[in-house]
């Protein structure tokens, strides 16, 4: 994908969605389409938007037993899209059946796995049996991740610089919490600006609600790239 941008694309309307990829080309960015999207309307606007030429990712976080993983991860290949994820929770086994399941095509779908959601702190962790601090389980993770054969992680721009110096530079980073300066913050806590997040080391910003709750949703997202342009 030549494009540093994703856009989130949630919401649960076809009409929303048609009106929203009609006004796009997919030269400008690719598209993710996560679990809302997904469960409202199913596999079919992800067959439409590979077919209108788009990359999209597909943010289902796979977290199940390895050979469902496996299968989902076959299904996802087939639907053509161009990056899926998983938890990294799952585990080493189940993160190399997903890159089973995605085959060795020279094309072959990217495989990233989440680390920690963002939506966690040090507190929730612990509720759930870790006491590590947030940033050390992203790298532990992040390194279990790149070991069963990961393309890369889903984390914050906070921590690419990081996991730049520690698995290098092919090691893809994803990163949600984009805000043009300017836009509101939304639910998202700890954000940075698109060239803050290029120069902390991050390939692909994912950015949601900026874009595509915009008035015109082409002219934000033609701002960011320029952004992104100057900033490398
Ligand atoms: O609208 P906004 O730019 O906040 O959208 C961010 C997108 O990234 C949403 O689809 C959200 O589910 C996803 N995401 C996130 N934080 C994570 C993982 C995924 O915001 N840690």
């Amino acid at each position: 994908m030549k494009s540093k941008v994703i856009v989130a694309l949630d919401f649960a309307s076809e009409n929303h969605l048609i009106s929203f990829v009609d006004r796009v080309d997919p030269e400008l960015c690719g598209l993710k389409i996560g679990k809302e999207l997904f469960t409202a309307l199913g596999p079919r606007p992800v067959e439409m938007l590979v077919k209108k030429g788009f990359s999209v990712f597909l943010d289902l976080k796979y977290h199940d037993i390895p050979n469902t993983v496996e299968r989902a991860c076959a299904a996802a290949r087939d639907l053509g899209v161009w990056m899926v994820n998983v938890h990294a929770l799952g585990g080493a086994e189940m993160i190399q059946a997903a890159r089973s399941g995605l085959g060795n095509a020279p094309n072959r779908s990217l495989l990233t796995a989440v680390t920690i959601l963002t939506s966690m702190d040090a507190a929730g962790l612990r509720t759930i049996g870790f006491n590590l601090e947030p940033v050390e389980m992203v790298k532990r993770l992040a390194c279990l991740a790149q070991k069963s054969g990961a393309d890369g992680v889903v984390c914050s721009a906070n921590e690419a610089k990081e996991l730049n110096i520690l698995f290098g530079e092919n090691f893809i980073k994803v990163t949600p919490g984009i805000r043009p300066s300017g836009s509101p913050t939304d639910d998202q806590k700890r954000i940075m600006t698109p060239s803050e997040a290029m120069e902390q080391g991050a390939d692909y910003l994912v950015i949601g609600r900026p874009i595509t709750q915009a008035q015109d949703p082409v002219s934000v997202l033609t701002s960011v790239i320029r952004d992104i342009d100057n900033s490398v």
